[in-house]
């Protein structure tokens, strides 16, 4: 299915000059894989620079599962929705193809399609087959959270089930606030909701009390955040709603919201089929990216949730943009070096 309805803000139809024309399997300077905040915002600043530009998205931004966006100056309260159908309007306005669709692979060529410049482009495949050519790639296509296994996190995650304070934390003040240890960074998030409730219950789980540190107790005790040994078992609903966190043992605390610590995997596949060095941190392996986005393959930037699990989404964005103004200079100082070369 390829979304390319209305005209671009000069009136052109879209397909046509300026457009990447991917549709006739065409190539096009710059596709964009993932178009969620950060690839749309990629593909706003590339196409006002006048780049012919295929974003691909499959349609599975991270944060899907939650009704409103928060923390994003003149967006705040927006549902995600609204906001990507905004940014992809506005990306149709300068002709950018927007593809719904997943990229499979990617391979790097000899030599970039139809540029006649001489450095080296890429083979994007989407699923169905089809094959486009683009001399530059960003890739921004962002995160899996997967959640810890305990019944009935999953099916109320961005609802009541929430891991980020600054994302769902105003939503939900001074409500009885649970905390569920599954990561690493769990005491500190039990530490850093206490901003939001003062009325904390920090489950441990999996982990011995004796596994956190003397200063996060002493932390946890000063911020009057309970903690509660044993493991959870599940959680207590009622009427589509959360009151409660139940443990192995059988007894209930009344909650009405449970903090959680997904695992970030980033989805680094295709920068792993390039080559591209990646980096592991206790979030996951990220890839090595210079201040602009570049990874160290030649050509290839990254954006977003791909390239750091805190990117929110004016992060993702922000990176988007640096990443696609650094590509615009590439393409162009490459060109000019082509045309000047004896
Ligand atoms: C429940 C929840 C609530 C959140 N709330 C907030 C909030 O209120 N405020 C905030 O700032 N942040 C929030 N976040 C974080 C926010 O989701 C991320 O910051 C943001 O989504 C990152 O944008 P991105 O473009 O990097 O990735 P995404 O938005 O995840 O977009 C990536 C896109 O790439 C696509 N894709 C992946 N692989 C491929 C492929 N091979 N081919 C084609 N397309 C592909 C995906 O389908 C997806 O559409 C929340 C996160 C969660 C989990």
């Amino acid at each position: 299915m390829t979304e390319k309805s209305g005209r671009t803000r000069d009136g052109r139809a879209h397909g046509t000059a300026g457009a990447p024309g991917a549709g006739t399997g065409a190539g096009c300077d710059v596709v964009v894989v993932g178009g969620g905040a950060a690839g749309l915002s990629a593909a706003l600043v590339l196409g006002r620079a006048r780049l012919r530009t295929l974003v691909v998205d499959a349609g599975e931004p991270r944060n899907a599962p939650s009704s409103h966006l928060q923390g994003y100056l003149s967006r705040d309260g927006m549902s995600p929705a609204a906001f990507l159908a905004a940014g992809r309007e506005e990306i149709a306005g300068y002709g950018v193809e927007l593809l719904a669709g997943r990229v499979t692979d990617v391979t790097r060529d000899g030599t970039a399609a139809g540029t006649g410049t001489g450095d080296t482009g890429f083979t994007v495949l989407l699923d169905g087959g089809r094959t486009v050519r683009a001399r530059r790639l960003i890739v921004a296509t962002g995160l899996e959270d997967e959640l810890p296994a305990v019944p009935g996190v999953a099916e109320r995650f961005g609802r009541d089930v929430l891991h980020c304070p600054f994302c769902h934390g105003w939503e939900v003040r001074d409500q009885p606030f649970g905390v569920l240890a599954s990561s690493a960074m769990s005491a500190h998030q039990a530490l850093m909701v206490s901003r939001w409730s003062k009325d904390v219950t920090f489950f441990l789980h999996t982990v011995a009390e004796e596994e956190l540190s003397g200063q996060d107790l002493r932390r946890l005790a000063a911020a009057g955040v309970g903690v509660v040994s044993g493991e959870v078992a599940g959680l207590v609903v009622e009427d589509d709603r959360l009151t409660g966190v139940r443990l192995a043992d059988g007894s209930v605390h009344a909650r009405s919201v449970l903090y959680v610590g997904p695992r970030p995997v980033p989805r680094t596949g295709l920068l792993e089929r390039l080559g591209a060095e990646l980096s592991e941190t206790p979030f996951g392996a990220y890839p090595v990216v210079d201040p602009t986005g570049l990874t160290s393959v030649p050509g290839v930037w990254a954006a977003g949730n791909a390239v750091g699990f805190a990117e929110q989404v004016v992060h993702a964005a922000s990176g988007g943009y640096r990443a696609a103004a650094a590509v615009v200079g590439d393409l162009l100082m490459t060109d000019l070096d082509a045309a000047t070369a004896g």
